[in-house]
């Protein structure tokens, strides 16, 4: 696997594989198999593979929290060779910024980026699209892969590609998942045992509500609403204490409106919540 860590060197490189399909995948490595996943699939549609790992400061509203990331670069290396990923971008904070932190040119995506993460993460959005932009526009790959996990994210992406006419195509993956059901992510690590043990509660939580969705849809129960089911689970979240919720909602799959009516279709399920401090976020989709 070949390394890049300047922008140069990469697209002095660019030019030896003209004749094959680039397949991308942007992370912020700590890699497990959710990322995997994507590499593995990216390898299976294109002819060469770059993932690149960069922690983005300008995503970060919370300074601690882009401090305690975790960084694993060599083990990180170590899977991506035993995958058969052709290439590591593995830039420094000044390639990627190289006029600073502060140079803006930020996208309106509206109530998309608004709406969830955006209201308990300001800036995050604003942030994320700027890397991944920059990020497209170094690599130049045919195939952009990200995974559904992260879903307002995916959606955000998609409107940057459409609104700045980026020559891209989005592959949008499937969440991988623990044995309990917990969505795999970089900060599971920092869970200790009992937070872990907790922390399966928050897809048991989207689980239960798409079950009661889908059974709602196959009775026609119209006595029962969406609102309802949401309080039910939260307060079975509220029996755990260390699990500190920042939403579940049920909200439109196309645009994340909110929704009154459990008919329409794609609906997503969504939570966000910390669990002794560390953030997770999960997702189901409700087809
Ligand atoms: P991150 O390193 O967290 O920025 O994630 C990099 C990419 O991997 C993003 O497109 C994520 O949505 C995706 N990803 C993270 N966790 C998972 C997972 N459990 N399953 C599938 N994709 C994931």
């Amino acid at each position: 696997m070949k390394i890049f860590r300047c922008v140069s060197d990469w697209k002095n490189f660019l030019p030896s594989i003209k004749n094959r399909s680039i397949g991308f995948v942007p992370t912020m490595g700590a890699l497990h198999q959710g990322h995997l996943s994507l590499v593995r699939k990216a390898k299976r549609e294109n002819g060469f593979v770059v993932v690149s790992i960069f922690v983005n400061p300008t995503q970060f509203n919370d300074k601690e929290d882009y401090l305690n990331y975790p960084v694993t670069t060599e083990q990180d290396i170590a899977l991506l060779k035993k995958v058969r990923c052709n290439a590591l971008f593995l830039p420094t904070v000044q390639e990627i910024y190289p006029n600073g932190l502060n140079e803006k040119d930020p996208l309106d995506f509206g109530f998309l980026a608004s709406t969830l993460e955006g209201e308990h993460r300001p800036g995050h959005f604003a942030g994320m699209a700027q890397v991944v932009e920059r990020l497209l526009r170094i690599i130049e790959p045919h195939k952009l892969y990200m995974g559904l996990k992260d879903y307002q994210q995916a959606l955000i992406v998609e409107q940057l590609i459409k609104k700045r006419n980026l020559p891209v195509q989005l592959i949008k993956c499937t969440t991988v998942r623990e044995a309990d059901g917990l969505a795999m992510s970089s900060r599971n690590i920092r869970l200790n045992q009992s937070s872990r043990a907790v922390a399966a509660q928050l897809s048991k939580t989207l689980f239960f509500i798409k079950r009661k969705i889908y059974s709602l849809r196959k009775e026609n129960n119209k006595n029962v609403t969406i609102e309802e089911i949401v309080q039910k689970a939260k307060r079975k979240l509220q029996r755990f204490g260390e699990i500190e919720l920042e939403y579940v909602e049920v909200r439109n799959g196309l645009t994340l409106m909110p929704v009154k009516d459990y008919s329409e279709k794609p609906l997503v399920a969504l939570i966000a919540a910390k669990i002794n401090g560390v953030r997770l976020i999960d997702n189901v989709i409700i087809s």
